[in-house]
């Protein structure tokens, strides 16, 4: 079956999936949503014993359906190959038994890599099929994470270049070299004296300038953003759900058909929209239960049907998840809606202008694939440390928000459903932050050496991502001023 892409707002045109990776929002300023959702063509019982690579293509020939099979299966094999440390890609975990479907093998160890690895590979595929022959400049602002991430994925991937900004003094020693180390000869990697707002606005206004935007394509080059609302970031995701399931009917856990809640940290509402879709899809899920951290606009809205960004925003030790603004609740906005177009953008627009909006009794009714948690921090470091003691797991600070709204979930339902707890950061990422919930006593300066105590303590190789940095060569010394930004990037292409 054919699936074209619409916007959530309205906007007449219908996309195929390669017009909407390479557009990424549409111009009424909507997310793209399918104009159906498919069903997956296998049987549940045959997906057990398929590899994730083979699982990965089951569910995006579904999306992406004017790829041909060797486009696709190319992407695929380009994503999901030896940048991660285990062949299962996305390896499922029994720990006291809880299963933990751990999403942070890639590069960057953590769960952004399982998108991101794929996302230049469907996106330069797309420029192909569609005969846009420019190369793709990726430029983003990052205040850490998402910017390592996106070298990693574009790294000398050919017809691409990336360029990242990052606060000279604003990011973490081990975030900062992770960036500054990066190989690949169409990386640059920029610290500007500014905080990340100076960044992200001199990035957004480089891409709405006209002049620059004539300037690249004279010389062969387009702009293009990598942001987390992009279908070929969506869809990808919804694999990890498939293949938790079949391994799950692999080990005997459940029977093809029964079904499995899956527990997921959530910022972005990235992560558990993919769930969603694997439901709709055809995958038995009974809850998807949203943990959120103190920053609990989603829990307020799952349980009262308001969406409310007018608080204050609260810093915690789940840095991922401190969010306001959902981006990717409006994909499911639209769908409860009944795929209204108009109710979303009224709501959208109301979000907007007074920060709030409420959806309708009847959208509220088809939230039961839904429910919603929240851990504050003392719990949250109470279940990492719980896990350590009980069974010698060390799971990271956006994991722990998860397994602890899994406990909450429970006790307050007796549900005996069998679930997953996505995991979606390596303890390794977070270690300050893990050690202070495991041996405080263990306070020190340096990094590196918090990294070779967690080691120690909880009898994990150190990842081969912090390996690499503790002796990398710096390869990124460019420090400008926010005004030097575009120059820095006229220099770098040779423009
Ligand atoms: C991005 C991120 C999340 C949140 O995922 P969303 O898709 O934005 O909901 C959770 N944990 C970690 C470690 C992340 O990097």
């Amino acid at each position: 079956m054919n699936v074209l892409y619409k916007s959530t707002r309205g906007e007449a045109q219908e996309y195929t999936a390669s017009q909407a990776v390479i557009q990424g929002l549409a111009n009424d300023g909507g997310l793209f949503v399918p104009t159906t959702i498919p069903k997956l063509s296998c049987e549940l019982d045959e997906l057990a014993g398929k590899s994730y690579q083979e699982i990965a293509y089951i569910v995006l020939k579904e999306f992406f359906t004017d790829y041909t099979e060797e486009e696709l299966k190319t992407c695929i094999e380009k994503a999901y190959d030896d940048k991660f440390d285990t062949k299962l890609c996305a390896p499922l975990v029994k720990k006291n038994d809880q299963y933990f479907l751990e999403l942070f093998h890639g590069p960057t160890i953590a769960f952004k890599d399982m998108a991101l690895s794929i996302l230049p590979h469907l996106l330069t595929t797309a420029l192909k099929k569609n005969n846009i022959n420019e190369k793709v400049v990726i430029m983003t602002a990052t205040s850490g994470d998402t910017g390592k991430a996106a070298l990693a994925a574009f790294a000398d991937v050919e017809n691409t270049c990336i360029i990242v900004f990052y606060p000279h003094g604003g990011v973490s020693k081990i975030q900062e070299l992770q960036m500054v180390t990066q190989k690949g000869s169409n990386t640059k990697v920029v610290a500007v004296k500014g905080n990340f707002d100076d960044c992200q606005s001199a990035v957004k206004n480089m891409f709405h300038d006209e002049k620059l935007k004539e300037k690249l394509l004279a010389n062969g080059y387009r702009f293009s953003s990598a942001n987390s609302i992009n279908i070929g970031r969506l869809f990808p995701q919804v694999a990890y759900y498939v293949y938790s399931y079949a391994k799950l009917v692999e080990d005997n856990a459940i029977k093809a058909g029964d079904a499995v809640n899956f527990v997921v940290p959530t910022g972005n509402f990235g992560n558990i929209l993919a769930a969603y879709y694997a439901k709709q899809m055809g995958i038995p899920v009974g809850k998807l239960i949203c943990a959120s951290n103190e920053n609990k606009v989603l829990y307020d809205f799952f349980e009262s049907g308001s969406y409310d960004r007018n608080r204050e925003f609260i810093l915690t030790s789940s840095p991922s998840m401190d969010i306001l603004i959902s981006s990717n609740l409006e994909r499911l906005i639209y769908h409860i809606a009944g795929n209204d177009a108009n109710v979303n953008s009224s709501m959208m627009k109301d979000l907007s202008t007074k920060g709030i909006y409420t959806i309708t009794e009847d959208m509220k009714k088809k939230l039961f694939d839904f429910d919603g948690e929240y851990s504050p921090e003392k719990e949250v470091f109470e279940v990492i440390k719980k896990y350590y003691e009980e069974c010698g797991y060390v799971m990271d600070t956006h994991t722990a928000v998860a397994a602890c709204g899994n406990l909450k979930y429970k006790e307050k339902t007796n549900d005996e459903t069998v679930s997953v707890v996505v995991s979606t950061a390596s303890p390794y990422k977070f270690t300050r932050s893990v050690m202070n919930a495991i041996a405080p006593e263990y306070e020190m300066e340096d990094d590196f050496e918090m990294i070779k105590e967690l080691s120690n303590l909880s009898k994990v190789a150190i990842p081969n991502a912090i390996k690499q940095i503790m002796d990398a060569k710096i390869l990124h010394d460019t420090v400008c001023k926010v005004e030097e930004m575009e120059s820095s990037v006229i220099d770098f292409l040779s423009l």
